[in-house]
């Protein structure tokens, strides 16, 4: 799922909270809270030009912040997984976090008005 689709998606979501993803929760990367078990995966990110374990900080910005670009070519949404939720049509990146202490799901949310780079 490149950016354009990625872009389309975000169009359908509605409100800025669910009770079935509590996308609210997720506007930073964060524990997933078991979202990949509850959530319908869509598709996997498809980055135009992937850089490995290359994290964007570009103008400063925080890669785990909530404000920070959906950079698709950069870690970790070049290793993730597009799952939407079905009460609001939210869309939810996935990745399987493995470095520290044993490997653990972590999400985000993909708010619409999020700047996104290929
Ligand atoms: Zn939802």
């Amino acid at each position: 799922m490149n950016k354009d689709q990625l872009c389309r998606m975000l169009e359908h979501d509605q409100g800025l909270s669910c009770s079935v993803c509590k996308k609210e929760s997720k506007k930073h990367w964060t524990n997933s809270d078991g979202l990949e078990n509850d959530l319908t995966k869509v598709g996997d990110v498809e980055p135009e030009d992937s850089r490995g374990y290359d994290e964007y900080k570009e103008r400063g910005s925080n890669p785990f912040s909530e404000t920070a670009p959906l950079s698709l070519s950069y870690y970790p949404y070049n290793c993730s997984s597009v799952y939407k939720c079905g009460s609001c049509h939210a869309v939810i990146l996935i990745y399987l976090e493995t470095g520290g202490h044993g490997a653990r799901y972590q999400a985000r949310w993909a708010q619409s008005g999020l700047e996104i780079t290929p």
